[in-house]
């Protein structure tokens, strides 16, 4: 893999063949995340496929020029001419390898797939899941010299990197942004030493055996797991929504909101995190209609209290959504007066679903014993029904899902499997 300038760009790039180009930044994570990943598929693809870096700080112009806009980008050339495809983020190894293959042909694809050794590592723990949970578990494990992985299918920090806003954390006198807050969390434990396998697939979770396979060629051995997997957002399951899910539908207001300036939206639930981001939404869209199944809220006093007095705001209590279609560019919400069953339409420019949230347990779920809800068991340790299998955080059966609770959980887990170990 060669690291090359803007002026090499014509030779090394634009001058023929097949190449892949990744802009990269210092001090920053997800292309920390990428780096091992793309040199281990510069081993697999070198001789057909030309692999090099770009830092992008330095080479500003020609990334603007090619529509770079963040680190790390991805962009493919074939013969010179720029492939439409380009990936940026917390970038998957399968992803990558999907777009290599579509530019090979197909008995070459399977002569260098055949080439794929299956790799093993070995750790005292892994832990299964980087939210705010798993990275206090990762902490105070490494801190406490236990060799320790840490895994997770997204980039570091869980939900916290999606709030916009936390004002509950305690250490901060002001309210913090999500992804700064996760950011530092993440960067802690990895100061630290742990290791992090972040942006996989996860291929295979053997629980009883403690092995964990990741982008279907690396098992990773343990001799203790901690899940921390979290909660995924809830669906409403009615018409429309699978469909126009992250084309219109979303359950992000920071990685949307910001795109309705001056728009109307639609606000469906009436928890704290609906009553919340309403609030944040509104700091962009012009109307908010919240739709809400209750006669109140049921979020605390203090959310509460702000979006009552926010003019932006209408709340339509006792109405359900019933399908969503779309029409141009609007999406129109059917809902359902619970009181007369009458039924009516709303028509937006988006809709922001906040209705709950489900334990991300489906690839072990028949192998641990849950409450009626579907959350994860544990003992006051965090220890499951299974031996030298922990859980953690928002994963597991309790009352009060937060921060504080899930890095409380995180330490009792790291603090017990510790003292197992030492
Ligand atoms: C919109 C919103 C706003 C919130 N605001 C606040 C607030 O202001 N204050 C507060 O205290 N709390 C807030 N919370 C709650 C808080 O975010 C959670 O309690 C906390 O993030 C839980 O941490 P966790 O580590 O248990 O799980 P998560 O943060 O959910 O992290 C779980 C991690 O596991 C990963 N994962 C999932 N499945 C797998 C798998 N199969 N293999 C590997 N990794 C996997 C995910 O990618 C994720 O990174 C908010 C939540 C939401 C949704």
């Amino acid at each position: 893999m060669k690291e090359i300038t803007s002026t090499e760009f014509e030779t090394e790039v634009l001058a023929g063949g097949k190449v892949v180009l990744d802009f990269y930044s210092t001090e920053c994570p997800p292309c920390e995340a990428l780096a091992p990943k793309f040199e281990g598929l510069a081993n697999l693809y070198g001789n057909d496929i030309r692999f090099v870096k770009m830092f992008r700080q330095q080479n500003k112009p020609l990334a603007e020029k090619l529509g770079v806009k963040s680190s790390p980008t991805l962009v493919f050339f074939d013969n010179g001419v720029q492939l439409e495809k380009t990936m940026s983020g917390g970038i998957k190894r399968s992803d990558i390898i999907c777009q290599l293959d579509s530019m090979l042909p197909a008995d070459r694809v399977a002569e260098i797939k055949s080439q794929i050794k299956p790799a093993i590592s070995e750790y005292d723990v892994v832990v299964l899941g980087a939210g705010p949970a798993g990275l206090t578990a990762g902490l105070y494990l490494c801190q406490a010299k236990i060799n320790t992985a840490l895994i997770d299918i997204a980039l570091p920090g869980g939900q916290v990197s999606t709030t916009h806003e936390v004002s509950n954390y305690p250490g901060f006198v002001n309210p913090q942004p999500g992804y700064m807050l996760s950011h530092n969390m993440s960067e802690q434990t990895k100061q630290c030493g742990t290791i992090y396998k972040v942006a996989v697939d996860v291929t295979k979770i053997d629980l009883e055996k403690k092995e964990i396979v990741v982008d279907e060629f690396e098992t990773i051995k343990a001799k203790k797991i901690i899940i921390a997997t979290g909660t995924s957002p809830n669906l409403m399951g009615i018409p429309g929504e699978r469909e126009y899910k992250g084309k219109g539908i979303s359950y992000c207001a920071t990685c949307d909101a910001k795109y309705y300036g001056d728009k109307e939206v639609v606000v469906i639930g009436g928890g704290n995190s609906a009553v919340e981001e309403a609030d944040f939404i509104s700091k962009f869209a012009g109307k908010i209609t919240i739709v809400h199944q209750f006669a109140a809220f049921t979020a605390n006093k203090q959310a509460q209290e702000k979006l009552i007095v926010n003019p932006k705001v209408n709340t339509l209590f006792e109405h359900e959504p019933r399908s969503f279609v779309r029409e141009g560019d609007k999406i129109v919400t059917e809902i359902e007066d619970l009181k007369t069953k009458e039924r009516r339409k709303l028509v937006s420019d988006g809709v922001f679903v906040f209705i709950g949230m489900k334990p991300n347990i489906e690839m072990f779920k028949d192998k641990l014993e849950l409450d009626k809800w579907g959350y994860i068991k544990t003992d006051e340790d965090m220890q499951t029904s299974m031996k030298d299998v922990y859980a953690v955080g928002d994963v597991i059966s309790k009352k009060y899902r937060q921060i504080t609770t899930a890095v409380a959980d995180g330490t009792i887990a790291a603090i017990a499997i510790a003292k197992e170990l030492s």
